[in-house]
């Protein structure tokens, strides 16, 4: 089954993590033996040759660079100007993929349905992986006139906050809401018909954000409060407000937002019993909340900081997401609603939004 992975943080991996997407997962974490210096060493689950394998055509993939201020603790770049030159970093390896012939960048519905057509029929197996280019935290962003740059790049979504305190919002872990930058940037994003990512958002962004943005809003990455109670998952309220503005909600493999009491760094996907099973649990929330399957769909975030040491225990690589049908299958869903959840929706979102 096709599948549509809306949160992947392709070009952090190539650039900061020094992968080169085009090997197999296999070459890679061989040539990362030995290495201490991030915790997923050895142990990533995404690359083309995976992507392609578990039949995931097409992604959302990402921009990201903090600007921190100086008593702000998180890692990050002195300066908007770093941070922003940064991105522009990850967009030039976004650039060297295409003419390398493995991506193709999706901003329009014209794109979108060639592409579909041309993955769905093509026979080849390096067919290039389908990307929209989103930013995840807007901290990069050092001017408004810079989001008109951005979107002339081919960004098509934006998340205003990542992590702690930022220029725009505030984002997990942090309090506060969007001040004058924030609206003003939000204005922007309505005006360049670009998509409001709210994934990240603390919740008094997310609801200041609500109040005065009218326009497209998914969440690329989100699971429930209900099953782990944590400021960076969605309340039920949270979860309604983007139902009754058709929003579709990625579901996200992070094993600390899957299971409750997970401890990064100690506890393991085995002893916790982090599996996919907790991926159609936030599913089921969701779906019976909206009394339909239209809003779900699969946001991993597989390669976000994070490998195997912190997955459900049942997925070496991301071709493994080719066992959610089957799995959604033995708690009761229909075809139509698997096709939904696996790409239906999102591709849904994105034809309505770009006609
Ligand atoms: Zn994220």
């Amino acid at each position: 089954m096709f599948i549509f992975d809306a949160h992947l943080d392709l070009s952090m991996n190539a650039l900061e993590w020094n992968r080169d997407l085009r090997w197999p997962i296999s070459e890679i974490r061989e040539s990362e033996v030995g290495m201490t210096d991030k915790p997923d060493r050895g142990k990533n689950t995404v690359s083309f040759d995976a992507m392609r394998k578990g039949n995931i055509g097409l992604c959302v993939a990402t921009q990201i660079a903090r600007y921190v201020h100086q008593d702000n603790p998180l890692p990050g770049w002195n300066s908007p100007h770093q941070a922003w030159a940064q991105t522009q970093g990850q967009l030039a390896w976004y650039r060297a993929m295409e003419e390398a012939g493995e991506l193709v960048q999706i901003t329009n519905l014209e794109q979108l349905n060639a592409h579909l057509e041309q993955w769905n029929t093509s026979t080849d197996e390096h067919k290039p992986i389908g990307y929209i280019l989103s930013l995840e935290g807007a901290d990069s962003i050092i001017s408004i006139e810079h989001l008109q740059r951005s979107y002339e790049q081919g960004l098509r979504a934006i998340g205003p906050a990542h992590y702690g305190p930022g220029t725009y919002a505030y984002g997990t872990d942090s309090v506060g809401g969007i001040g004058t930058k924030g609206k003003e940037l939000l204005k922007e994003v309505a005006r360049l018909n670009m998509i409001l990512d709210a994934t990240h958002l603390c919740d008094q962004s997310f609801w200041e954000a609500m109040d005065v943005y009218q326009g497209a809003v998914w969440a690329s990455h989100n699971n429930c409060r209900k099953l782990v109670d944590h400021n960076r998952q969605f309340s039920d309220e949270q979860l309604q407000e983007l139902i009754n503005r058709n929003a579709v909600i990625g579901m996200v493999l992070d094993a600390w937002m899957m299971v409750p009491n997970w401890i990064r760094g100690q506890s393991t996907p085995q002893e916790m019993g982090a599996s996919l099973q907790q991926m159609a649990d936030n599913i089921d929330h969701i779906c019976q909340m909206a009394g339909n399957t239209l809003h779900v769909g699969i946001g991993t975030d597989l390669d976000g900081g994070f490998g195997k040491e912190q997955s459900p225990a049942d997925l070496d690589t991301i071709a493994d997401l080719k066992q959610v049908p089957e799995l959604l299958t033995g708690r009761g869903y229909t075809q139509t609603d698997i096709e939904n959840i696996m790409h239906g929706n999102f591709l849904r979102f994105l034809k309505t939004h770009w006609k």
